[in-house]
C-alpha cells in the first residue's frame, strides 16, 4: 500500500500591498531610517506550498527591507492619503 504524505495546514502569508506604502520609516531594530514596504497579512490554508484559500485577515503591516522586521502600520501612514511613494522619516 503506497504511503501518501500530504502536507497541509494554515500559516501566515505576507504579500506586498497593491498601491501600498513604499518609503523610509524609522526601524526600531535597525535604529535608523530604512526602506519599508507595506504588506497584507493573511492566514491561509495551504497544501504543500500552495495557498488554497484565506482563513483569516491580519490587516496590513510594514516590513523593513533590511532586517525583515514587521511592525504595525504607523498611525501617520493610515491617515495619509495617498500612501503611494510618500517618504516619511521620523526625526529628520
Ligand atoms: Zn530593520
Amino acid at each position: 500500500m503506497p504511503l501518501f504524505i500530504i502536507v497541509f495546514g494554515t500559516r501566515w502569508h505576507f504579500r506586498p500591498r497593491k498601491g501600498g506604502f513604499r518609503g523610509y520609516l524609522t526601524c526600531q531594530t535597525c535604529q535608523g531610517p530604512e526602506f519599508f514596504v507595506e504588506k497584507d497579512a493573511f492566514k491561509a490554508f495551504t497544501i504543500y506550498w500552495w495557498a488554497a484559500f484565506r482563513t483569516e485577515d491580519g490587516g496590513t503591516l510594514v516590513e523593513c527591507s533590511r532586517c525583515g522586521g514587521r511592525f504595525c502600520v504607523p498611525p501617520e501612514l493610515e491617515t495619509a492619503a495617498p500612501l503611494v511613494g510618500v517618504p516619511l522619516v521620523e526625526g529628520a
